[in-house]
């Protein structure tokens, strides 16, 4: 099958069988809800811009096991060339959309899985990297989204998963029978998971010997009977249910997140990609979370880019653009995105051939790189909201604007430079609003803290992989330290 098109992307999605709930209610047509629209239509992106000609190199790959033109949201990494154009390609959507574009979860997650399970059968003879190719050329030949489940809710973080006092709280296997598995638990904070043809799950820590019901990883369908979602509530999210746009920022985009529940879900034998084996539930997670992390090099990036041009147009209609404190402030936000891309490339770049044959980043620098994404953004905010000046949490709203009395002291009074429409104004306001405070939020900035996981967790990567007994050895060498 050729690659779809973004219309035939929201088509399929439309025909799937979701069970999605959301302020209380069954969501019978998710493809068409106003609050869920704008992240399908962010995931719809990746397909629309596979189908421009100017973008083929980098949205597209050749896929040596099924010999096609793929997505590359689909592929496996064949180089450090593919890995650095998947960061290209995450800028890029970043750009076009100002949110979480939701694909790449299925992309680090199909990674991850091709190397692990490899040598997981290398070990033990098991059948999950044949299991594995089998769902990943089917994705491949008909263009699937497939989201990447990994957290878990958690519970007591003190304790294992077979050692909480509900034992759901990490996702297990509840019953081995010939044909499959039957799975219980929930992931949390699952962006794109209403938006995926299918799931991809996996374990959420390291695990030992006696977890082995909780080392478990598959893929099914999203609308699998017993999985449903329970979707999270954004700043400013019913925004998107008052029939008006300026108000939401950025009408045509965003992201959702939901919390998703496998209640007893039935999972057939060649879906399987690991059942029990413990020792390889770091491996899986470490390669899965180290792939995202250099994702964030390119995706917020590619947010970041347009949250800088809001800001400089701001500057531009307020009349403040020559102002050099606001030129330095546009540097240095300048400064702090390419800072994050530098890292997004040179993960990719220090990449190497796995066992199983495909890439993967440098790990230490893509933890790098994800532990300045919990920063840097912060500041890139930050100064965004210094140039755009109080308007942008003050104004009023659309229908005042629009509204016959009312609008005409709004546009007199909140007019800045002469040139410049009042309502072009208030909507690079809003825009900034969005990306800083409202439901792009989500996705610039706590996902950029948490996503990918929390920046403890990089710190405790930094440190593995650091190597500070080499460093200590270097510092006596110089100094004529001899013990
Ligand atoms: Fe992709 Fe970024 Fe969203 Fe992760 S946070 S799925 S890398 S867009
Ligand atoms: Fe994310």
């Amino acid at each position: 099958m050729a690659l779809m098109t973004g219309e035939q992307y929201i088509e399929s999605i439309r025909k799937m069988n979701m069970e999605i709930y959301m302020f209380g209610e069954k969501i019978d047509h998710p493809a068409d809800h106003p609050v869920l629209r704008p992240s399908l239509n962010s995931v719809r992106m990746t397909y629309d811009l596979a189908q421009d000609p100017q973008y083929e190199d980098l949205m597209t790959a050749q896929s040596p096991y099924t010999g096609k033109k793929v997505n590359r949201f689909t592929h496996i990494h064949q180089s450090t060339e593919d890995l650095k154009n998947k960061v290209k390609m995450q800028r890029l959507c970043g750009q076009k959309t100002a949110a979480c574009f939701q694909r790449c979860v299925g992309m680090d997650a199909f990674n991850a899985e091709f190397s692990t399970t490899y040598e997981i059968d290398k070990k033990y003879g098991t059948n999950y990297h044949e299991n594995f190719k089998k769902f990943m050329m089917y994705c491949q030949d008909h263009d699937l989204t497939v989201d990447g489940a990994m957290t878990d809710p958690k519970g007591d973080r003190s304790k294992a998963p077979h050692a909480q006092e509900d034992p759901d709280l990490y996702l297990r296997v509840v019953e081995q029978r010939p044909d499959g598995i039957v799975v219980r638990g929930a992931k949390a904070h699952q962006t794109g998971m209403c938006n995926s043809h299918e799931v991809i799950v996996m374990p959420t820590i390291s695990m030992g010997p006696d977890d082995k019901d909780y080392a478990v990883s598959f893929a099914v369908p999203v609308d699998t009977k017993g999985i449903f979602m329970i979707i999270g509530r954004q700043s400013c999210d019913t925004r998107k249910l008052e029939d008006t746009t300026m108000d939401v920022g950025n009408p045509e985009f965003g992201g959702v997140e939901a919390l998703v529940i496998f209640d007893d879900v039935f999972v057939p034998n060649d879906r399987i990609f690991m059942n029990g084996e413990t020792e390889f539930a770091g491996m899986l997670v470490e390669r899965f979370a180290g792939y995202h992390r250099q994702s964030y090099g390119g995706c917020k990036v590619g947010v970041g880019d347009v949250l800088i041009g809001a800001a400089a147009v701001a500057a531009d209609y307020n009349g403040a653009a020559k102002a050099s404190h606001v030129k330095d402030k546009l540097i240095e936000m300048m400064h702090l995105n390419e800072t994050l891309y530098c890292c997004g490339i040179a993960c990719s770049a220090e990449g190497h051939q796995t066992e199983s044959g495909n890439y993967i980043i440098d790990l230490l620098l893509a933890n790098v790189c994800k532990q300045n994404i919990t920063r840097f953004p912060y500041e890139i905010v930050r100064l965004a909201e210094d140039i755009a000046g109080g308007l942008m949490v003050t104004a009023p709203s659309e229908k005042d604007f629009r509204d016959e009395k009312l609008g005409k002291y709004i546009d007199k009074y909140l007019k800045g430079n002469a040139e410049v429409t009042t309502e072009n104004r208030l909507k690079i306001m809003r825009l900034i609003e969005n990306l800083a405070l409202g439901t792009a939020a989500v996705g610039y900035r706590t996902e950029s803290m948490h996503g990918a996981g929390s920046p403890q967790a990089q710190r405790i990567m930094i440190a593995r992989q650091g190597n500070l007994g080499y460093k200590k050895r270097l510092a006596k060498e110089i100094a004529h330290i001899e013990e």
